[in-house]
């Protein structure tokens, strides 16, 4: 459309217009983006009134038509099409060449991403995506540059301000993760289901943590990782964190070959009525020979079982061998005692639970009473009711439980008296220093008459030397376990041991 310049009233063009004297002509040609959004104008001006011709206009026109196709082809190439975040591709080239600023990437990723579109579908999943991504570019606004780099991850490239030194500025970067964490896990609502949503976030500093691009990228997505696993939602990359990461990959992935090929085994540690010198029973304790890797500690190897769900046939396999075991040690004459086994909590929260274990233990012919569950206190912490509801249900198929490294969980101590356990297991952190500290020394006290009072059992774990052994014996604790007695040790060798000593 063409208009006489004094009747255009744009404020943009009020100084041309000034310029012109107000006479001239002008015409404007909507530029479109791939949302059907104006984002510029195609401008013409003459100083004579009506001085375009129609050809020119046309001209105008198809030039026009061309450039918002131009600029719909490249906002597609460089746009993320679902949240309009720049995309993979645009991130990877920005980040391609040497910067001569310094600035950082913040890796972000959904936590539990799959499980909303597992429950609630795709397109629910992307509807939450979008709202992050509205959240994020409204805090962020020019201060950085967003992008989408598939499905629910998310890297924003953040520029240093010159003013700040690094440190200063590693300071203000962490603080703006914060505030994401903080934005993002407001309730979101969609369809009138409200969800809640948390994210973990890994930071790189270009160029303190990797001069190339690649290597920034992967080291943003190792510290979020970590952050994801540790639950410390916010990670700054640091250069020792590699090594362990390659490690954890190693875990994971040989640890699903491993079960198949009967790498895992069990060892037994003693445990002992501190009163009278019996045996009581074994802890079953989980063991990984990896034919080139050699021993990996069950410290290492479960926090990744736990995480990846392999825990679950990896804890069937546990209880399934334990009850093996137990029918061997009576078969061979050994004396009806406890058999204890760790029940991670991520198993407990598995589907059917209950009736797998009662399978197994039916199968395996074992006296359930015989079997004691040692469960931390971690499995209380996110739903008490049904935690105490499936413990309750596996106490009913005869079974004893047992609260392991009790005291280094929760901080309040009222909640035990709803625990439906038999026993509850010292943790060794607090028997280590038992002769030296005086606070130790209360704590573990406190917990003894704790028991007592509740009318459950003590059981005193990392005993290491004689010492240790006769406070607690004195103290009144009821079992003992630790290296003063015995190490754990493969099956066959608590069987040559005790049902000589003890028949
Ligand atoms: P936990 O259940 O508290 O097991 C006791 C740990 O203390 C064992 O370490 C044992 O070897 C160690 N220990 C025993 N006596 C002493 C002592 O006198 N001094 C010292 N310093 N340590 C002692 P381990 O075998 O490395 O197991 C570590 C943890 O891994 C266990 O802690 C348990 O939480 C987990 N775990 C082991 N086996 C299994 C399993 O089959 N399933 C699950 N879910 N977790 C397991
Ligand atoms: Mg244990
Ligand atoms: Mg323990």
């Amino acid at each position: 459309m063409i208009t006489k310049l004094s009747e255009f009233n744009a404020p943009a063009f009020e100084s041309i217009k000034q310029k012109l004297g107000g006479e001239g002509c002008f015409f404007g040609i909507a530029l479109y983006d791939q949302h059907n959004r104006i984002i510029g104008t195609l401008c013409g001006l003459d100083t004579k009134p009506y001085a375009f011709t129609e050809h020119q206009m046309g001209l105008a026109m198809s030039l026009g038509h061309l450039l918002s196709q131009t600029i719909i082809m490249e906002g597609l190439l460089i746009k993320d099409t679902l949240t309009n975040l720049y995309n993979r591709h645009f991130a990877s080239s920005y980040l391609e060449y040497e910067k001569n600023e310094i600035f950082a990437l913040i890796y972000m990723d959904i936590d539990r991403f799959k499980l909303i579109n597992d429950s609630y579908g795709h397109h629910m999943g992307d509807q939450v995506i979008v709202k992050i991504a509205e959240r994020i570019e409204r805090r962020l606004g020019p201060e950085g540059i967003a992008c989408r780099m598939g499905g629910d991850e998310l890297l924003i490239i953040h520029p240093k301000a010159a003013s700040l030194s690094v440190n200063e500025y590693l300071y203000e970067v962490e603080r703006l993760a914060e505030e994401f964490i903080t934005i993002i896990s407001e309730p979101i609502l969609i369809q009138e289901i409200e969800l809640s949503v948390s994210v973990s976030i890994g930071i790189s500093l270009y160029p303190l943590h990797a001069k190339d691009m690649i290597t920034l990228l992967k080291n943003a997505d190792m510290a979020m990782y970590k952050a994801k696993r540790n639950g410390t939602k916010i990670e700054v990359y640091d250069r020792h964190q590699g090594k362990t990461l390659a490690r954890q990959l190693m875990i994971e992935n040989e640890m699903r070959k491993a079960l198949e090929r009967n790498q895992f085994t069990l060892h037994y540690q003693s445990q002992y009525d501190l009163q009278t010198g019996k045996l009581k029973g074994f802890e079953a304790l989980i063991r990984w020979d990896h034919p080139l890797y050699g021993w990996i500690s069950p410290g290492e190897f479960i926090p990744v079982a736990e995480e990846t769900g392999l825990i679950v046939p990896l804890g069937e396999w546990v209880i399934k061998q334990v009850c093996e075991d137990g029918v061997k040690w009576l078969e061979r004459g050994g004396q009806p005692v406890h058999f204890s086994l760790n029940i991670s909590s991520e198993q407990i929260k598995s589907k059917r639970f209950v009736e797998r274990v009662q399978a197994i233990i039916k199968k395996s012919g074992f006296e359930p009473s015989m079997l004691k569950f040692e469960i931390t206190e971690s499995i209380f912490m996110n739903n008490m009711d049904i935690a105490v509801q499936i413990i309750t249900r596996l106490k009913e198929t005869g079974l004893w439980t047992a609260l392991d490294d009790f005291g280094t969980g929760y901080s309040s101590l009222s909640y035990i008296k709803h625990l439906p356990i038999d026993c509850l297991k010292i943790d060794r952190v607090f028997i280590n220093e038992i002769l030296e500290s005086k606070g130790d020394q209360a704590i573990v006290k406190a917990m003894i008459t704790l028991s007592n009072e509740l009318g459950v059992g003590v059981v005193a774990e990392g005993i290491e030397n004689e010492q240790q052994h006769e406070y607690l014996r004195e103290s009144g604790c009821h079992i003992g376990q630790g290296f003063y007695y015995q190490r754990p040790v493969p099956f066959d060798t608590i069987c040559s041991k005790y049902i000589q000593i003890e028949t």
